[in-house]
């Protein structure tokens, strides 16, 4: 049994709720429960409608919202061949958007925020569901709303997910497929809530894990365009196996890969997830489970427009105390920062967000002398590089031979080593590191 997901573009478009209706009941799907997120740029657009309403402008969300009811009823033409279908189809959108419109005439609290978030999967499922019937498909819509459940922290409950999916399909009419809608939840009160932005990926992997799956398969649309977006993971593409660590390196890559949070349930339960391509089904993707490679260098991944920061201070000599004194000047502005190499008087860190970085250049004044290079891009290689391994850090460095390295980050992690260069550098490395490790 699979749980496979299914992203906004995936279902963005009546076309392509028809690709993935075939590509969810080829060969033997029995059991298989699928999750989708909402029609790519409908959970914007409510969170726009939210905005109107939180800025006391009722009027304005209406009107986005008849927008948007008009974009679904064309959807639901080019979807349904037949009237039934198009007619059942149109009753649950309707309720849905009537719901929307009386929710604006209501007080605006982050309650009514939560609802109308949740109806870009209920929407996307619901056709999605009625398309499948009108193939023939014998299918069940399951209401997430019923088993997926956060606690007071906000963390997913697993164990009443758990309890609650079995019972929920226990007494759901037999079928041999089952939708179901990703990102919403019930909070510990039992009200409407949400796994995050992007949170689809979570639910997959939560009920993967809840229902012991045989795999997790979350689908992505990769069409060949990638290569331009700074986050591309490079590699992952042709990469046939990852260990848990491994891709949670990688997530900081972009989100080709599974976020960290995502790969928690499903590590812990041991049940594998896989990385498909909707534009290439045949191809086996990526496998992310519990069994390491030992010795193996996995993947090369990079990020662009990195800013590196140095402070050095003779002050921090024999010193106690001063790391923590630059750490929370990051943290007093909001700045997460990701590589940290230090000496006996000098940090270097970088940060990807510099909306802060005036003052936190001001505010490391204080301590020491201030360097900040700019434009610089994280290379970072994963895989198995447990410090006791021998010679894989040589091989590495190796490539950067001709490379000028900025900052070297190793030993945090046994599944990476990171390097700092200039992103005008960064082809030369990738294809050097291809050449030397691959
Ligand atoms: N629809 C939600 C979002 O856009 C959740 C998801 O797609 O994963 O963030
Ligand atoms: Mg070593």
């Amino acid at each position: 049994m699979l749980v496979q997901k299914f992203g906004g573009t995936s279902v963005g478009s009546p076309e392509r709720m028809k690709s993935v209706s075939s590509l969810i009941t080829r060969g033997d799907y029995s059991g298989n429960i699928v999750v989708l997120s909402a029609m790519s740029g409908t959970t914007n657009t409510l969170v726009e409608i939210c905005k109107y309403l939180q800025g006391g402008n009722p009027d304005g969300a209406c009107e986005v919202i008849g927008y948007l009811e008009m974009k679904y009823a064309a959807h639901v033409e080019a979807l349904y061949s037949t009237d039934k279908y198009k007619q059942a189809a149109k009753a649950v959108l309707s309720d849905i958007f009537n719901e929307l419109r009386s929710i604006t005439k209501a007080v605006f609290t982050p309650k009514e925020e939560k609802i109308i978030l949740s109806k870009g999967e209920l929407m996307s499922t619901n056709m999605v569901t009625f398309y499948l019937m009108e193939q023939g498909v014998n299918v069940c819509l399951l209401d997430a709303l019923s088993f997926m459940r956060i606690d007071m922290n906000g963390e997913p409950d697993l164990w009443y997910i758990s309890q609650r999916i079995g019972e929920v399909l226990a007494s759901a009419p037999k079928a041999d497929l089952y939708i179901t809608q990703g990102f919403i939840c019930r909070n510990a009160v039992g009200e409407v809530d949400n796994l995050k932005r992007g949170g689809s990926d979570y639910t997959a992997s939560l009920l993967g894990a809840a229902m012991k799956a045989d795999e997790i398969q979350i689908w992505t649309d990769i069409d060949g365009m990638h290569n331009n977006d700074p986050r591309y993971v490079e590699n992952t593409g042709c990469v046939p196996h990852l260990y848990f660590e491994e891709a949670s390196e990688l997530a900081y890559f972009g989100a080709k890969i599974l976020h960290p949070t995502c790969i928690q349930p499903a590590k812990f339960t041991n049940v594998p997830v896989r990385l498909l391509n909707t534009m290439d089904p045949e191809a086996p993707g990526t496998v992310i489970d519990n069994v390491k490679d030992h010795g193996t260098i996995k993947a090369v991944a990079a990020k662009d427009n990195i800013t590196a920061i140095k402070i050095t201070s003779g002050r921090m000599l024999l010193a106690y105390g001063f790391l923590r004194k630059v750490f929370e000047i990051f943290e007093s502005h909001q700045t997460s920062i990701d590589m940290i190499s230090t000496s006996e008087v000098c940090v270097s860190m970088s940060i990807d967000d510099t909306t802060y970085l005036p003052q936190i250049e001001n505010d490391l004044r204080k301590y020491g002398t201030v360097q900040v290079d700019r434009n610089m891009c994280i290379i970072c290689v994963v895989g198995d590089m447990d410090w006791e391994n021998k010679g894989f850090e040589g091989r590495v460095m190796d490539a950067f031979k001709d490379i000028p390295v900025r900052m070297v980050c190793y030993g945090g992690s046994s599944y990476n080593i990171s390097f700092l260069i200039r992103q005008e550098d960064k082809q030369k490395a990738l294809v050097s590191l291809q050449k030397s490790l691959f």
